[in-house]
């Protein structure tokens, strides 16, 4: 039914870069035989789901959303998609995402945008717009996305549909391509908490292959989504998360929400974290410094394309050949910006300044969680924007994660649910929930109770 409803819309949204029609058959044979056998079904046995095209799947092309990776056919499977089918999970195909996951909305992707299922002319949000957009279309069940700023919440926010960026090291980067390492996290995505709550116990916990991943047990985080409950909990209200810039219709929403958590007896605190107005920048030297080293190994001699491999070239123009054409503008402005701020007698004053700002935000978040149990904010300043409107203007698309980002920063755990529709453009809004760094569950418990 999946693959038929993929057929019908598809052509419209393009959320998908690859369907793997045959291969999701086959595990979805392979699982009915196991059923025959009387043999133990995984937790999700014969369940859809779309993996954001940023994790490597054995045989099947993965490209990350770049030129520069067309045609590679990974030889192994990331962990998260090997936890997948473990599972007994049906991978149906590989979702359009901003090339190496840099964006906001789904335009950077080297094979065309995504459409926002609520109105195609709209932005799905991004990095991750092509797995949000395929459970907004009832194309699949549950997908997965990464989030290095935002990518899994924000799209979530714009498309109606629920998004978990888990505790940093909570889930393994084994066979994700690499972005910002010190800040990329695989998550879960699903229209519901409890479908959310399911796909994530699946996919987290330790990772011996990561040397980042979290050596502890991971919160019960299905048992917290049955079981939404936000009475006596101490939820934050920051004030930096509000003012220009901040949609109306959003800001509506969040206070409606605020509002529905105090009926449920939560009690709501004010709070301040100055640091938050510096995370945007922070986080824009941060995440181009880790990338222009991360991408270095894109070398034309590794992976996927070469160019002026004639004979009448060395190797190292080659390598810029390849790099020149197979990178888009977005890549190849924050692997100019990143070089530029690692540079000797420049890294102290961007990168080593953009570090201590990020310290500061961590000990706001710590400050904070002395005195509540979740901070709540919207997810996006704004509903979903038309497609082009912002492609011309990098800082105007930067804003889309104003909210996001220092959780990234902090390490910590975040989920964006739907919270309504803006009442001037009738477009979902996106409630943010974050809880502190190894309470994932509390996410699931909030979320659950205000869904
Ligand atoms: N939009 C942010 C960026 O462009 C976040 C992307 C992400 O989370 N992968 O970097």
């Amino acid at each position: 039914a999946h693959l038929a409803r993929i057929e019908a819309v598809d052509e419209k949204v393009n959320a998908f870069l690859h369907v793997d029609r045959e291969g999701a058959l086959a595990q979805a044979r392979e699982v009915d035989a196991k059923r025959e056998r009387g043999e133990k079904l995984g937790p999700l046995a014969g369940v859809p789901l779309a993996l954001k095209d940023l994790f490597t799947t054995e045989g099947v092309p993965t490209t990350a959303g770049s030129k520069i990776l067309q045609g590679w056919v990974p030889p192994y499977d990331a962990t998260v998609t090997k936890r997948l089918k473990d599972a007994d999970v049906v991978i149906i195909g590989k979702t359009n995402m901003d090339e190496f996951a840099m964006g906001s909305s789904t335009e950077n992707s080297a094979y065309g945008p995504t459409g926002n299922p609520w109105d195609l002319t709209r932005i799905p949000g991004g990095s991750g717009g092509g797995s949000a957009a395929s459970l907004a279309a009832y194309e699949a069940p549950l997908a997965i996305g990464t989030d290095t700023g935002g990518s899994i919440r924000q799209p979530a926010a714009v498309t109606g549909t629920v998004g978990v960026k888990p505790t940093y090291g909570g889930v393994s980067r084994y066979g994700m391509v690499a972005f910002s390492s010190s800040l990329d996290q695989g998550g879960p995505c699903a229209r519901t908490v409890l479908d959310a709550a399911l796909l994530h116990s699946v996919i987290a916990g330790h990772d011996e292959k990561d040397s980042t991943s979290i050596a502890q047990p991971v919160p019960d985080v299905v048992e917290a989504a049955r079981n939404g409950e936000v009475k006596g909990l101490r939820v934050g209200v920051v004030k930096e998360f509000r003012g220009e810039g901040y949609q109306a219709g959003v800001m509506q929403r969040f206070d409606e929400s605020v509002a529905l958590l105090r009926e449920l007896g939560a009690e709501v605190v004010e709070l301040s974290c100055p640091s938050f107005t510096k995370a945007l920048a922070a986080y824009y030297l941060i995440a181009p410094s880790e990338c222009s080293s991360n991408l270095a190994r894109f070398d034309a001699m590794r992976y996927g394309m070469r160019t002026g491999d004639d004979g009448t070239h060395s190797a190292e123009e080659v390598t810029a050949l390849t790099r020149e054409a197979g990178f888009g503008d977005e890549v190849k402005r924050r692997v100019m910006l990143g070089t530029y701020a690692l540079s000797s007698g420049y890294y102290d004053a961007y990168y080593g300044s953009a570090q201590k700002v990020r310290t500061l935000i961590t000990r706001d978040f710590e400050k904070a969680f002395e005195q509540v149990d979740v901070v709540v904010s919207p997810t996006t300043p704004t509903t979903a924007f038309p497609i082009g409107e912002r492609a011309d203007d990098p800082v105007a698309m930067y804003l889309a994660d104003l909210c996001t980002i220092p959780s990234n920063l902090a390490g910590n755990s975040a989920m964006s649910i739907p919270c309504g529709l803006a009442p001037e453009d009738g477009l979902p809004v996106g409630l943010q929930i974050i809880a502190p760094a190894m309470a994932d569950d509390r996410l699931y418990r909030v979320g659950a109770a205000v869904e």
